[in-house]
């Protein structure tokens, strides 16, 4: 038994009259902890569980920590996650909501994934929220149900933040022999580490992430991100802040469902009729996310002047 759920597969109405083509939507905003992330981290805690962790530990205070907390309880791990001084009152609320200890500790990420790794004894498993093949294996899931649904999409768009989710698609696409599938891998302008590897031919540290879409600001991508888009057609394409939140909102109206702006960034691009115009179906994964309020998201976009 899986922790994930098999997620709906829809055409959207609105989004394929603005594209004047198929669009359809992999829903895993409506995973149970919020975002895709649980395909990836319930295997993962799964395989860890079967070896005989008895302790998980994560240093995610978004998405991949919720969903390690929300495995943690299902498998009945205790799970601990440690997160900067700077995470908000509603990620450590939801954390908690999950049942998880949750340690406060420092002024950013390095500092509190520093102490959480002095955390991990000899009988735990630290959980990463991107760069493991656990993880890769658990979102390809998601492809096979397509697959299943008898759905051969001529393109993919998702967001990519450390590239963990598009290591799993491009992992999904050729293990069910699409490996002629392009992906189209939306980024913000703020925390563009894929389209900045891809430059250099290599990957590299952006100086700082200055998007709103915090779910994308791995400051590099996994190596295995550069790889699947050196040896997978992968498409790097960029929105602003601005499309990503406004696809937020959008799309709330359109199919009434709350994701991150992290979410927003590929719905911004499936927003823009001209982007998707070389294909006739197109699967759109709806990565969803649940750290973000329709006020924040709003408060956001106001402040983008
Ligand atoms: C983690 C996350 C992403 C990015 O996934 P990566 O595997 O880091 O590329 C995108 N959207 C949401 C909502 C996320 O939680």
């Amino acid at each position: 038994m899986s922790l994930h759920i098999q997620t709906p597969l829809i055409e959207s109405r609105p989004l394929s009259l603005i594209a004047g083509r198929s669009v359809w939507l992999k829903l895993e905003a409506l995973q149970p902890c919020g975002s895709f992330k649980l395909r990836g981290v319930g295997h993962a805690c799964q395989v860890h569980h079967a070896r005989g962790a008895r302790h998980f530990v994560s240093s995610s205070g978004g998405n991949a920590g919720l969903a390690v907390a929300y495995a943690g309880r299902k498998l009945g791990v205790p799970v601990t996650v440690v997160v900067p001084e700077t995470t908000t009152e509603r990620a450590k609320a939801l954390l908690r909501l999950e049942d998880a200890k949750v340690v406060v500790h420092g002024s950013s990420w390095q500092e509190a994934n520093e102490l959480a790794q002095t955390l991990v004894g000899p009988d735990d498993a630290f959980i990463h929220p991107f760069d493991d093949p656990l993880l890769w294996a658990g979102h390809a899931s998601m492809i096979d149900e397509v697959a299943r649904a008898g759905m051969k999409p001529d393109a993919v768009v998702l967001s990519v933040g450390g590239g963990g989710l598009l290591s799993g698609v491009v992992e999904g696409l050729e293990r069910n022999g699409w490996h002629d599938v392009p992906v189209l891998a939306v980024e913000t302008d703020g925390a563009a580490s894929l389209h900045a590897a891809l430059e250099a031919g290599q990957t590299v540290e952006l100086p700082r992430i200055t998007s709103v879409a915090t779910s994308l600001g791995a400051k590099r991508v996994a190596e295995q991100a550069l790889a699947c888009a050196q040896r997978h057609p992968v498409e790097s394409c960029l929105v602003s802040d601005r499309a990503a939140l406004q696809a937020c909102e959008r799309f709330l109206l359109d199919h009434r469902v709350l994701v991150e702006p992290a979410c927003g960034a590929a719905l911004a691009l499936a927003y823009q009729p001209e982007a998707l115009a070389a294909y006739r179906n197109v699967l759109v994964i709806v990565c969803g996310g649940a750290t973000a309020t329709l006020e924040q998201i709003q408060a956001w976009l106001a402040a983008q002047g």
